[in-house]
């Protein structure tokens, strides 16, 4: 069996793992694979390096070396560097870098400046990280460098910032306008990303911010096709709890987008190619779009244990549909 997945940073890479975990514990389905076509657009260039959060996110938290508190960054890491380029004036000093992390960005960037693509980098990183010991393969949805960016006024007339400057530096305070993404017109999808969709028996969605996550996979040429043309089932995980995000701002995003922030309007979202929508029991009476199967559960995923279960979960959802 093979099952496809869209993912951000924290939100997808936690439901990950808790699928990958999911499938060791079940021996009916110990064999299968999983390929994870991961979002590029939080992509930013610090210091001269190349970082790919929410590539790194999966990568830390799907080979055991996540910080567990933050959710992204290495256990145990300490800031030296950091702390020498403060002392150097050096800005951005608004994105935290730990010493270890940095190592997989100067890694990246040499690689990617020896002239191979952010794939061959991605899968040398995913080597390291021991991914397809656990039957995982890690895609970047795109080689083409794209980065979101988010248009703002916050007083001086509108301007666009790079997304993790929005998130990270502004906190998602400041209303955005819309988003861009810059480099997304020439982008094509990565290789093997296409038939990743269209060959899987199962399709999933992890709970990640359908805007800024979910949504920039959406918008890589070919992807959104491929998913209205694939033979299997594709089941979403809603990120929203009784209306609100469990972590982050996507209520933020939402709104920008003129989106209400409610698992019935994120679902509508995906209407063009969802089969099958998981929802917390809070949100039971969730109105999906015609041809959607909706489950309930408890959705948020607060261990290993918790995040499995709703893995499994949406699973066994998604082969439910497959045999009908
Ligand atoms: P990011 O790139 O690090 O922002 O991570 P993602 O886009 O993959 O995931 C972010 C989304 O995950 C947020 O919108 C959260 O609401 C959602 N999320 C985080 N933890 C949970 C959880 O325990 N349960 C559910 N259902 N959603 C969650
Ligand atoms: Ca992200």
């Amino acid at each position: 069996m093979h099952v496809t997945a869209l993912s951000g940073g924290v939100g997808g890479a936690r439901f990950l793992r808790g699928l990958t975990t999911y499938l060791a514990r079940t021996p009916d389905l110990a064999d299968t694979t999983v390929t994870i076509i991961g979002n590029t657009g939080d992509d930013i260039t610090l210091f001269g390096l190349r970082v790919c959060p929410d590539l790194d996110t999966l990568l830390y938290t799907l080979g055991g070396g996540v910080h567990e508190g933050q959710g992204w960054g290495r256990a145990a890491d300490t800031t030296a560097v950091q702390t020498e380029l403060a002392a150097l004036g050096v800005q951005p000093q608004w994105f935290g870098l730990g010493d270890r992390d940095l190592g997989t960005h100067i890694a990246r960037s040499m690689w990617l400046g020896q002239g191979q693509s952010l794939s061959q980098v991605t899968a040398r990183l995913a080597t390291r990280w021991g991914l397809s010991e656990r039957g995982v393969t890690l895609l970047p949805m795109t080689d083409t460098p794209v980065e979101t960016h988010v248009v703002i006024d916050d007083g001086e007339g509108p301007r666009a910032v790079h997304f993790q400057e929005w998130w990270v530096r502004l906190r998602a305070a400041v209303p955005a306008q819309r988003f861009v993404v810059v480099g997304m017109e020439r982008a094509t999808a990565a290789p093997g990303v296409l038939d990743a969709i269209r060959r899987a028996d199962v399709v999933l969605l992890p709970p990640s911010n359908p805007v800024v996550s979910v949504g920039i996979i959406l918008g890589v040429p070919g992807v959104r096709d491929a998913l209205r043309g694939t033979q299997a089932p594709v089941v979403g995980v809603s990120p929203l709890v009784a209306g609100r995000p469990v972590r982050g701002h996507a209520d933020a995003c939402l709104q920008a987008i003129g989106v209400e922030t409610t698992s019935a309007a994120v679902a509508g979202l995906y209407a063009d190619f969802l089969t099958g929508w998981l929802v917390d029991d809070r949100d039971a009476d969730t109105q999906v779009p015609a041809g959607v199967t909706l489950r309930h559960r408890p959705l948020l995923m607060r261990d290993l244990d918790s995040a499995a279960e709703i893995a499994g979960e949406a699973l066994r959802l998604g082969l439910d549909l497959r045999r009908r």
